[in-house]
């Protein structure tokens, strides 16, 4: 057992560093970290046998190996899907809107984002001219390896290549020269460990308009439930139309200061049409989406009564002298899907 464990850390050096959350870098900024990280092969390791093309095995454990061209393949064909194509949920959500929204100006914007899918889907063109930064949202089996060019790099050729064929808008760039990265490369790759052989990735291409309106804020814990619901709120109310309502609210509470905005991020992930599970987290989101639906910001940002489609609260245990809240703002082009290998 002490060999296998030895034989992981040397096998995932990354996982050494940071078990769970990866952000992937660009060479400018973090090749440093990947220099100190060892070279590893699997012939470095004695007493490990290639059992087949997929598999692994040392004594009674087996590793499953997975193409880095079939996740290359599969991830290309992700990216371009997602692009053209709202979610099943969030449509219906855009219908329900319609069906309810009280102003014409409201109504005309719903009817035009509808058949703007409905182009999208049918020409094959991107919903939207801003295709995004690509983040994913990775579950990857402990017993599971890529083999190939690995995890990140795969996911980043994939990246470039889905970008360049599906004439997606590349919107990378250096953060002080501008300069455009010229291919939407790098990722931002947030990577969770999990039991198994399986591998689960979550893509969502986000729009600029809606990151730049989201916010986190580090409290104190006697803020409590209505200081998350005035920051929320407050947050909102400051993007006002920029964020191209009708919009999606992703909120994360708890965690550190890092982990709050991942998980406001990974709560737009959740379907609009799933209960949250947690019941205290459930009863603040149909608040929060009542009161945002009061503001009079409405579809397009011309007013009514349909500002937001849906607010989603994922919760995380924080430090008992903390309370980190974030806000990730989706916008109505909430484009999002998975695959799982
Ligand atoms: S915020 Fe969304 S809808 Fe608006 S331009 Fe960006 S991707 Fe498109």
């Amino acid at each position: 057992m002490m060999f296998l464990c030895r034989w992981l850390t040397r096998a995932c050096p990354q996982t050494f560093f940071d078990r769970a959350h990866l952000s992937a870098g660009t060479p400018w900024i973090d090749a440093g970290l990947s220099s100190l990280m060892p070279a590893v092969s699997h012939s470095d390791s004695p007493g490990i046998k290639k059992e087949s093309a997929n598999s692994l095995s040392y004594e009674d454990f087996t590793m499953r190996i997975i193409s880095a061209e079939r996740l290359r393949q599969a991830v290309e064909a992700l990216i371009l899907s997602v692009s053209r194509s709202l979610p099943s949920d969030v449509r219906a959500a855009l219908q329900s809107a319609l069906a309810e929204e009280s102003s014409v100006q409201g109504r005309e914007i719903l009817r035009q984002l509808l058949a703007n899918a409905d182009y999208a889907e049918a020409t094959g063109l991107p919903l939207c001219q801003d295709t995004g930064t690509a983040v994913f949202f990775v579950e990857m089996g402990e017993d599971a390896r890529i083999d190939g060019a690995g995890l990140q790099a795969t996911l980043e050729t994939a990246t470039r290549n889905a970008y360049a064929s599906g004439y997606l808008r590349n919107s990378m760039c250096h953060p002080l020269t501008r300069a455009n990265t010229g291919d939407n490369t790098p990722i931002s790759l947030h990577l969770d460990l999990v039991a198994g052989d399986g591998l689960r990735i979550r893509f969502l291409p986000k729009g600029g308009g809606a990151e730049n309106m989201s916010r986190c804020a580090m409290f104190a814990p006697s803020r409590g439930i209505s200081g998350i619901r005035d920051f929320v709120l407050d947050t909102v109310r400051q993007a006002g139309p920029n964020p191209c309502p009708p919009i999606i609210v992703g909120v994360g509470v708890g965690g550190t200061f890092d982990l709050a905005p991942t998980i406001a991020k990974k709560a737009l992930l959740m379907p609009l049409d799933m209960p949250n599970p947690d019941p205290d987290a459930a009863a603040l989101e149909a608040e929060l989406l009542d009161a945002i639906n009061r503001m009079p910001i409405g579809p397009g940002g011309l007013g009514g009564t349909r500002t937001c489609l849906g607010v989603r609260l994922l919760l995380r245990p924080c430090h008992i002298a903390s309370l980190p809240v974030a806000v990730n703002i989706q916008c109505n082009a909430a484009r999002r899907g998975e695959i799982c290998l």
